[in-house]
């Protein structure tokens, strides 16, 4: 059954959205720096694992980590020496993590893109066209990185809890946001993402979902689940995909930043939901105030 109560208005968002406007307020603002690709997947991996809390506290950090980088991210990762540059992170400090687990992140890739050459041919060893979304893959990559060897930074062996946390595991059982978003990026082309990644097709993608998606995807109705993990991952791209099966997660920039910056206020609010092209589909002005129909929900 088609969902016509939900795509109209989510389409409309996706194609209104101000995404410049926008992108300042976005990890996404730290690779579309870099042209080449191979500096590009870099950055954009370093941004996104660190893209929890608040905007200006990780931006600052992402930023001190690419001031050491230099203009060159993929060149600086592959003649990244531990003993000689792992004390340049000195400064670094964001919540969870601490200077050892940038020199773990440089250490990994290193290893990785001596090996393979770059990370998406790295994800590519992992993705198979026939999986049903890019989490099995998803799964391996993490996998790939974690196990690497890296006691030239952790001499006992085993990596701080702060590097496990920059990669979590589907198989953990949560939202994976970060990579999730961080795989957006490679795959999705559009205002904003890049597309470097051709050969993972964005009909694959997972939504990547922090506190801002689910909460608008409440207001439309899209999810009643109580907790963000990774049922609700593949349960909303599910609803996404019966939206738009070739291109799932494509409303996600605009949920995301509509709720964060402001522009929905999460209640019903005349003045600030005027206008609001969603509010047919919003559960606060429903007459009960419990949520769209059923009718409303892709099946
Ligand atoms: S109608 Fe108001 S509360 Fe509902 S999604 Fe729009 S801005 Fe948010």
């Amino acid at each position: 059954m088609t969902p016509p109560r939900l795509r109209a208005p989510l389409e409309r968002l996706y194609r209104e959205f101000d995404y410049r406007g926008r992108i300042a307020n976005d990890a996404i603002q730290f690779p579309r720096r870099y042209p080449d690709p191979a500096d590009r997947e870099v950055v954009a991996l370093l941004a996104a694992c660190l893209a929890y809390g608040r905007v200006d506290l990780f931006s600052r950090e992402v930023e001190r980590v690419l001031r050491v980088m230099g203009p060159r991210p993929a060149a600086f990762i592959l003649g990244f020496d531990p003993a000689r540059d792992a004390p340049r992170f000195r400064g670094f400090r964001y919540r969870f993590n601490r200077p050892g687990d940038i020199a773990a992140f440089c250490l990994a890739l290193q290893r990785i893109l001596r090996t393979h050459g770059s990370l998406r041919a790295y994800f590519l060893r992992g993705y198979s066209p026939g999986d049903a979304h890019v989490g099995p893959a998803l799964e391996r990559f993490v996998a790939g990185i974690v196990d690497q060897d890296l006691r030239p930074v952790f001499p006992k062996g085993r990596p701080s809890r702060g590097f496990l946390h920059l990669f979590p595991r589907p198989s953990a059982g949560g939202p994976c946001k970060r990579l999730l978003l961080f795989l957006r990026w490679m795959v999705r082309r559009d205002h904003l993402d890049f597309g470097d990644w051709v050969e993972v097709s964005p009909a694959k993608l997972l939504a990547p979902i922090d506190t801002h998606v689910e909460n608008m995807a409440r207001a439309v109705g899209l999810t009643r689940r109580r907790s963000r993990n990774w049922a609700m991952v593949t349960e909303l791209t599910e609803r996404f995909r019966r939206l738009d099966p070739g291109d799932p997660v494509k409303y996600d920039f605009a949920l995301c930043h509509k709720r964060m910056s402001g522009d929905c206020p999460g209640r019903r609010d005349p003045v600030r939901c005027r206008g609001c092209g969603l509010r047919p589909v919003c559960r606060h002005w429903q007459r009960n105030g419990r949520g769209p129909t059923r009718t409303a929900l892709p099946r």
